[in-house]
């Protein structure tokens, strides 16, 4: 079994009536990055701020490289857990040069240490010739770099970053994602990463954990939580997905647009009542006349246009296309499942 660099147990946390931290574990392991995705509101942040310290949880425990930093009879200070945090202003003291911002956190080391963890920051973010530009001289990748620079100089055991691209262009956001994925994995610098965006989230982590409502929904490598959702909530968090109803039968679900093939047909009886997962890649459609679905919605989007269509049990499903000039809302079309896909279904609750 793979040791944890962190592990978070049973944690929960209240603000007056509102429990917004519910029972939540998770763990942390050695060089991984880890993204959190989740909804507005659902806890990211304030799980990030008991990690650092920064709140205190009604109940739980942290442990960090298997020391116990937070319990009921322990709580270490923030200064004393060796937790790098990026916020996703990056914080960058504005009267300071790079180098000074760098030199910050690690002021109390020895000159010597200090230069040689300077030096090394600067070479890993590739920041050696805008030592001594100010904050608001550099673009907002740069003022990133700084701030990962300023962090990684500490040394931590981990690093916490909270919406890290938030503040830039569509533009910069790509180069600096993958600019900022290099410099983590070459430190080796295990790191939790908050985003609401799933394709970031994706691209750049080891493992992503779902997070829904205050509590970890799942956690894995991200084509696991695409293809193998474990919930609804993972579903749609994990891609574009509408739901329609179905009924099981055998190894396929019945439904509206026909017979689905289910990706687990194990757990599932003859009869049940579930609720399929569509992506909008999973079905093709083919116009004809005595079709029984029709195009409701063209969305052109450059690359691909997405097709809302309707099926004769007024259910919508959205399905991507590549061809955009032959089809048009009011087109009948039948709808067929793509070949090798299957189907994840998730039972109706109470059914
Ligand atoms: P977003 O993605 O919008 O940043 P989030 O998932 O990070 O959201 P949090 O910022 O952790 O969510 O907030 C979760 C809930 O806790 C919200 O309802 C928020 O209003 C509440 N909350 C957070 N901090 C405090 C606080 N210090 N006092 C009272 N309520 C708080």
């Amino acid at each position: 079994m793979v040791d944890s660099l962190l592990e978070c147990s049973n944690l929960n946390i209240k603000f007056g009536q509102n429990h917004v931290i519910k029972n939540l574990n998770m763990h942390l392991l050695a060089g991984e990055i880890l993204s959190i995705l989740g909804p507005s509101g659902c806890g990211k942040t304030t799980l990030l701020r008991i990690i650092a310290g920064l709140e205190n949880p009604c109940h739980g425990n942290i442990y960090l490289k298997n020391h116990e930093i937070f319990g009921p009879n322990i709580n270490l200070q923030p200064s004393n857990r060796n937790i790098g945090m990026i916020f996703q202003d990056y914080a960058l003291f504005p009267h300071l040069t790079v180098e000074k911002n760098i030199l910050f956190g690690i002021s109390n080391l020895e000159k010597r240490m200090q230069d040689e963890n300077l030096e090394r920051v600067q070479q890993l973010t590739r920041l050696e010739g805008l030592k001594d530009r100010y904050p608001h001289e550099l673009s907002g990748g740069q003022q990133q770099r700084v701030a990962i620079a300023r962090t990684l100089a500490t040394n931590p055991t981990i690093l916490l970053m909270d919406e890290p691209f938030s503040n830039l262009d569509a533009s910069l956001r790509l180069s600096v994602k993958i600019e900022m994925e290099q410099i983590l994995k070459s430190s080796n610098t295990a790191t939790i990463f908050v985003t609401h965006d799933r394709e970031e989230a994706f691209s750049i982590s080891d493992r992503v954990a779902i997070m829904v409502d205050g509590a970890i929904q799942q956690v894995g490598p991200p084509d696991q939580i695409y293809f193998w959702p474990n919930s609804k909530e993972s579903a749609l968090m994990s891609g574009s997905c509408d739901f329609i109803k179905g009924s099981v039968s055998g190894k396929s679900v019945n439904t509206s647009i026909g017979p689905l093939p289910m990706r687990i047909p194990e757990t599932f009886s003859d009869g049940d009542q579930v609720d399929v997962a569509i992506r909008q890649t999973d079905l093709s459609m083919e116009p004809t006349p005595t079709g029984k679905n029709i195009v409701v919605r063209k969305d052109f989007r450059g690359d691909e246009t997405i097709f809302w269509v309707k099926t004769s049990h007024e259910e919508i499903i959205q399905c991507k296309h590549k061809i955009h000039t032959t089809l048009f809302p009011g087109l009948k079309v039948n709808l067929s499942p793509v070949q090798y896909t299957k189907f994840n279904v998730f039972k109706v609750p109470n059914c």
